[in-house]
């Protein structure tokens, strides 16, 4: 058993749970009185994880119910203290369950008796997420608006499961939850959490840090909504043209109309987080401190509207007659409120003098006693010619009359004194018409206090009618905040805005990697990024370090920002909508995880192989390299072959195998392209510039050169390097995985035995020490190789 001060209990509870425990919170429900031996108290709420909105400063963090149906798992995300939730369903696979949870900071999972905790209990560990079963998926009916628009039982059994365990342990009816939100696989452009992790959206691989992401160079926000907003945007971008269309011309309105844009930014830097506070005010946890945020927050409504309406555009006009300021409330709560507040509604002190006529008359008798007090001074200090004398007060003894030690001897009986307590200098004393008075004092503290305390929770409940619109206001706030900031974003790093086409092609000029341009000291070199209707494949090839991964990303981040309704950063920019976004960066590139092993690299691979459209993008970095050569460059060819003759989708494939670009002489839809390079002397200059065609070599000398390896090394490498292209000769191959390179010599064995070759390939095959990856591609290559025989 341990104790904690009262006082400092939150600090105690959030590090419980924090360790992932559950916190009991049990309070005394009524006075101990006279007499009464045994007092109520009860369990109020349990402080879990996923609950937990005491922490202001904490990050924003979900509570998910995970759910299954037959083929699919279901996920619903609740944010306690915004009231947001989110459903939605996965394939029912483990890794697509993990790989969705991971993309939200979920800090607790429910799920029902059934559910077989096992499949997830190593990422739950890892990652430190509480998992709580909770058997009932019984709810109040007044619940029933938030979930009954849910297409299956599954979705909504999962949505009430999980509103059943927050009812259960907070124990309170939570009036700000809003309708669960749908998300649709065929809404918004699917990304998995590598991905998310790889294009350095929200944070950087290297220090996991939000500065150096996208998110930190977008973020202009003025509002925790509206980054909140945004951030919310980058994790699940658009599809629908027309919406985008529509952001685009809201973004051009505020590059012309800088002023109004300036002044929208001014009056949101005055906004608090309204949807915070709603959550207060239904938790039942808010303060003056929080209604004086929401009067602020309030009072720049009016303006704000007129300044969307200004705009002069359909759909600033229709957001601003969304919003209603709640001029009655804002009035109200200008009159109630002083303009500061305390901590906590307990200790009075929160309403303007006028506000209440109660609450005014006790303050009188307060005012009076103060009066009553310095005349009661002047009064003893005549009687007993102390001219010192004083008349005090303090919190442990109350009222007091002090006397100077040197002058104690003035006090005589009659004068009605007893003695109080003791000081080095003096003695304090009280009289019996001062405890009389003291008994009146604190009595009317006592219910100025408690009236404050009824009124505070009068308007509190006031407000609460109100929920729906605040949110409804915040929602647009927050909507019109990341307009501003991207508005702002496209001024500062130079964006244009993007033409979205109907036909498969991509068309960017000058194209630029925002984020590696910002933290660059060296200009950036833009390039053109180009694939007509009759491209699907650029194969990228180039030295180390020349600019491969970079071009890659700045396709992908360019797509995400225009999907979101962003400018984007090049001269001009045509390119289609795309409903998914795929990348795998090859073994070695990948610096964080440590856990990306050959086969996390192929599971990734055939992850966006299994479901890629036509309609995706596809970057496959260096793939293959966490292999042995001729390994990793067969299943290279192999991807590349798969995606060009069944996928169709738009795909960037940079690889350090040259052979690999002799595939364009076989392949009509792929097209080769080199970041550019200059040998100098041993060394060399990369120039960052992408062109047509294939790289003249690999450099892989010079960038060692570059590296300051011995030069007797780099001589003795060049040396054996020529040597090795004189003779036309590469080291040995193994029969077996000679076949997979068939492809680029197929012209010259034509005539021969037509299937002499593979039955030999056949026999050199050892099952027993093959991956099943492996195997499945050494299969189908073997069918397709059958295929062109015949
Ligand atoms: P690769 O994938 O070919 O090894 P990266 O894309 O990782 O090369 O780029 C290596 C470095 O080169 C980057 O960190 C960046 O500093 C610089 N770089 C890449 N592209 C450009 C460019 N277009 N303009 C200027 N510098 C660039
Ligand atoms: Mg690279």
């Amino acid at each position: 058993m341990c104790g904690v001060p009262h006082h400092s209990s939150e600090t105690y509870i959030a590090r419980l749970v924090d360790a992932g425990y559950k916190v009991a919170i049990c309070e005394q429900l009524e006075e101990s009185g006279k007499g009464k031996t045994l007092v109520k108290r009860e369990v109020t709420r349990v402080v879990t994880p996923g609950t937990n909105v005491d922490d202001a400063a904490a990050e924003e963090h979900y509570i998910a119910g995970v759910g299954l149906s037959e083929y699919f798992y279901i996920v619903t995300y609740l944010n306690v203290s915004t009231g947001d939730i989110y459903s939605l369903k996965v394939p029912k696979e483990t890794s697509a369950l993990i790989g969705e949870l991971s993309t939200s900071n979920v800090k607790e999972i429910v799920v029902g008796h059934s559910f077989e905790e096992d499949y997830i209990k190593h990422y739950t560990d890892h990652e430190g997420i509480l998992v709580s079963i909770h058997a009932s998926t019984d709810i109040d009916a007044v619940f029933s608006h938030l979930y009954e628009h849910l297409p299956t039982p599954h979705e909504q059994k999962c949505v009430r499961r999980l509103l059943s365990y927050v009812e259960k342990t907070q124990k309170r009816t939570l009036l700000h939850l809003k309708k669960a939100e749908r998300i649709e696989a065929t809404q918004t452009m699917r990304m998995d959490a590598n991905t998310i992790r790889h294009l350095e959206i929200l944070r950087t691989m290297i220090k996991d840090q939000e500065r150096g992401s996208l998110f930190w160079l977008l973020n202009h926000t003025k509002t925790a909504m509206g980054g909140r907003f945004l951030k919310r945007q980058l994790l699940r971008p658009l599809l629908n043209a027309s919406v985008l269309n529509t952001r685009y011309d809201f973004l051009d309105a505020l590059n012309k109309e800088f002023i109004t844009k300036d002044e929208l930014g001014e009056l949101l830097k005055n906004v608090y987080d309204l949807e915070r506070i709603v959550g207060r005010i239904s938790y039942g946890n808010a303060n003056g401190k929080d209604l004086l945020r929401l009067r602020k927050s309030l009072s720049v409504l009016p303006d704000f509207r007129r300044h969307l309406q200004s705009l002069e555009l359909e759909y600033a006009t229709f957001l601003a007659e969304s919003i209603d300021s709640l001029a009655d409330l804002h009035q109200e709560l200008e009159k109630a409120l002083k303009d500061e507040q305390p901590m906590t509604i307990r200790e009075g002190n929160m309403f303007k003098e006028g506000f209440d006529e109660t609450l005014d008359e006790l303050r009188v008798v307060h005012l009076d006693v103060n009066e009553w007090l310095k005349n009661l001074e002047k009064e003893e200090r005549e009687k007993t010619g102390v001219k010192k004398l004083k008349v005090g007060y303090n919190r442990v003894f109350g009222y007091y009359i002090e006397v100077p030690k040197g002058q104690v001897r003035n006090i005589k009986d009659e004068h009605g004194y007893t003695r109080k307590q003791t000081l080095v200098n003096a003695e304090r004393y009280i009289t019996e018409e001062l405890k009389e008075k003291e008994r009146i004092i604190l009595s009317s503290e006592e219910k100025s206090v408690q009236r404050e305390y009824d009124l505070f929770i009068e308007l509190r409940d006031k407000i609460r009618d109100k929920i729906p619109i605040l949110q409804k206001n915040a929602e647009i706030l927050a909507e019109v905040d990341m307009f501003t900031a991207l508005s702002t974003a496209s001024e500062k790093l130079d964006l244009v805005r993007p033409v979205l086409t109907e036909e498969p092609v991509i068309d960017i000029r000058d194209s630029r990697h925002v984020v590696v341009e910002k933290v660059m000291e060296d200009p950036f070199v833009p390039n053109d990024i180009r694939m007509d209707d009759k491209t699907d494949i650029l194969l990228i090839t180039g030295p180390n370090m020349s600019g491969k991964s970079t071009y890659m990303r700045q396709l992908a981040l360019t797509a995400i920002l225009a999907q979101i309704g962003s400018f984007v950063p090049a001269r001009s920019a045509r390119l289609p909508v795309f409903d998914q976004l795929f990348t795998r960066i090859g073994a070695s590139d990948d610096l964080i995880s440590g856990k990306s092993t050959f086969m996390v690299e192929m599971l990734d691979a055939n992850h966006a192989l299994q479901n890629a459209t036509e309609k995706s993008l596809i970057l496959f970095d260096e793939i293959g390299r966490g292999t042995s050569t001729y390994d990793g460059m067969a299943l290279a060819q192999a991807i590349i072959e798969y995606i060009h003759a069944k996928i169709g989708a738009k795909t960037l494939f940079s690889t350090h195998y040259h052979e690999l670009t002799d595939l364009e002489d076989h392949l009509p839809r792929l097209q080769n392209i080199h970041v550019t390079a200059e040998e100098e002397g041993d060394t060399i200059k990369f120039h960052h510039k992408v062109e047509p065609g294939r790289a003249k070599s690999s450099y892989g000398i010079n960038v060692a050169a570059l590296a300051k390896l011995p030069k007797s090394l780099i001589k003795r490498s060049s040396d054996i390097l020529a040597a090795l292209e004189d003779d036309g000769k590469k080291p040995g191959l193994p029969g077996g995985h000679d076949l997979f390179s068939l492809a680029t010599v197929e012209a010259e064995e034509e005539e021969a035995h037509p299937y002499d070759e593979i039955i030999a390939a056949i026999e050199s095959m050892d099952p027993d020490e093959m991956k099943p990856i492996d195997a499945l591609m050494a299969l189908y290559k073997l069918k397709e190789e059958l295929k062109n025989r015949k």
